[in-house]
């Protein structure tokens, strides 16, 4: 991921639209794709008045009785919560935290019973992190809020000390930068523009005047548009580093605003070649300043990482074989990967232990299942699908014989609405589930029409809909996820809604035992595609894209 606020602002919006808030926010538009489910009035729970799917009565279907006794009396979801967030942590692709989280996978499902492995399909850059420290020396003394970047340089072990310096506007042509960088040796050098106030857009909503604000607005953009020129001759975060590099220059700052006091957005790359830290907003702006006005900012900076080279990655998949049709396949679907400011705790360590509590009720529950059950824990999904993507390509047999497929990425709160993508005959299958269910868990839950397009990104459903696989998205009420959370430092398991990941876990239990169950096949009929305003006649389908299997083929 890009880390210059101008790209990281068009990610939010691209790669992750923002989600509804609040009650009324249960449509999501569905990552990258998919079908808005827009609320019918504002207000939870739903009833059998407003929803055709919302039992008046108690559920008859005795396997539904046995999944919902053991996901709601007998939850292990929380404890498997605060093993995998606490004492795990988070899960950078190609990481060594990744891989001892993987190992904690296949060791709890294998308690349980339940065969799991990790399937390689490729390399990612190894790293091995990490704790960052630093200080303010010059002109005062202070501590400074940093985390480690993803994939950072460490420091060898020792302090490094310098001066730290903005890209001065004399920057104005690859020449003048090609002249600047030499002098950036011993130095480190500042890659974003800093917020100039560091409160939240509702304060200056709501106590600001006309005039303040619209000051606000335009000196932010001028400084920013300003500093993203001159990184632009820098050829952004990963182009700098190496130049700093061979200019012995010390380490990169960097910075990446969530719109919340005291929350940043900490991403990575493993193109930055020199040690590399996240500094909080104050301390970010304070060091931006002393340099700007030439009052010589100077740091000393400890980095606890390693980069290890390419190591093999894989996905985990765990499996429980099918007694009648054991060449059809139930999938239960979330990327495991995550960044490393937090926990990954929502993002997606949420999605990940809905599927894996899923798992395990379904195994106390619904241990001889029709079909196959297979989860698929993906890796490198924040590096664009890669696990998925790797997964349908290594797996025809599964994406041929797939009878539904349930995925969930965007939080801890309650599902709150079914898709069913381009699948224009699924709808009804998704609603005959839904009404064999307590209403406890389908009173949340809006369910879609189809949508004129398959998704085409933001989760690993996507790689399967592109296929013409019937895999959903299940969408959860927002917590505030992408300021709070998503890919934050504080993204940790006290954000954790527990009644929302045990309804869910459950939810997802009954989802699969009853497509597992279900007489008939998922129907692939696809909706019309939407169409295009420049023809006016239907886009056509997308192409696939392809799994990226080495971080070298990919420019994030
Ligand atoms: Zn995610």
């Amino acid at each position: 991921m890009k880390r210059s606020l101008v790209l990281l602002a068009a990610m939010l919006v691209i790669a992750h639209p923002i989600i509804a808030q609040g009650r009324g926010g249960g449509g999501r538009g569905g990552r990258g794709g998919g079908a808005t489910v827009a609320p019918a009035n504002n207000s939870w729970p739903l009833t059998a008045d407003s929803a055709s799917y919302i039992r008046r009565t108690p559920p008859t279907d005795p396997g539904i009785q046995r999944i919902f006794a053991e996901g709601f009396q007998r939850s292990q979801v929380m404890k498997l919560a605060q093993q995998l967030l606490d004492s795990v942590g988070p899960r950078l692709t190609g990481s060594l935290g990744m891989e001892s989280a993987q190992r904690y996978l296949v060791h709890t499902y294998t308690s349980w019973g339940i065969p799991a492995r990790i399937e390689n399909y490729g390399t990612w850059a190894g790293w091995s992190g990490g704790t960052a420290h630093a200080d303010l020396l010059f002109p005062r003394l202070r501590s400074l809020e940093v985390h480690p970047m993803g994939w950072t340089e460490g420091t060898g072990g020792q302090w490094l000390e310098g001066d730290v310096v903005i890209i001065p506007e004399s920057v104005t042509s690859p020449e003048a930068f090609n002249a600047w960088i030499p002098s950036a040796r011993g130095k480190f050098v500042m890659v974003s523009a800093p917020r100039l106030s560091c409160r939240m857009p509702r304060q200056w909503q709501e106590f600001g005047s006309e005039e303040s604000r619209a000051a606000n607005q335009r000196d932010q953009a001028a400084l920013q548009q300003g500093y993203s020129s001159r990184m632009v001759y820098a050829n952004g975060p990963n182009g700098l580093s190496t130049r700093l590099q061979e200019a012995g220059g010390l380490g990169i700052l960097s910075f990446g605003w969530s719109n919340y006091p005291g929350i940043n957005k900490v991403f990575g790359s493993p193109r930055v070649v020199v040690p590399n830290v996240d500094v909080g907003c104050e301390d970010y702006g304070l060091l931006f300043r002393l340099a700007q006005n030439n009052q010589s900012p100077r740091i000393r900076l400890l980095v606890q990482a390693e980069r290890l080279g390419e190591r093999p990655v894989g996905n985990v998949i765990a499996r429980i074989n099918g007694t009648q049709l054991p060449n059809e396949y139930v999938l239960l679907s979330a990327h495991f990967d995550s960044f490393t400011g937090g926990s990954g705790a929502t993002d997606n360590g949420t999605g990940s232990l809905v599927m894996f509590e899923a798992m395990r009720i379904l195994k106390a529950a619904y241990p001889n299942p029709k079909r196959t059950i297979i989860a698929g824990h993906w890796n490198g999904e924040e590096q664009g699908l890669n696990g998925s993507r790797a997964f349908v390509e290594d797996h025809p047999e599964i994406v041929a014989g797939l009878q539904a497929g349930f995925n969930q990425d965007n939080g801890t709160g309650r599902v709150s609405s079914l898709s069913p993508g381009p699948f224009s005959n699924a709808r009804p299958a998704l609603e005959r589930y839904l009404s064999a269910m307590p209403s406890e868990v389908t009173q949340w839950i809006r369910l879609g029409n189809a949508s004129s397009s398959p998704a085409t990104g933001g989760s690993d459903h996507a790689s399967f809909q592109c296929l013409k696989a019937p895999a959903f998205g299940l969408g959860a009420l927002s917590w505030d996820y992408s300021s709070t959370t998503w890919h934050t430092m504080r993204d940790t398991y006290d954000k954790v809604v527990p009644e929302d990941l045990r309804n869910n876990a459950t939810l997802v239990a009954m989802l699969v035992y009853l497509a597992s169950e279900d007489p008939q096949k998922m129907p692939r009929d696809l909706a019309p595609m939407a169409n295009d305003p420049a023809t006016d006649q239907p886009r056509p389908w997308p192409t696939c894209a392809r799994s990226i299997r080495t971080s070298m083929q990919s420019n994030r």
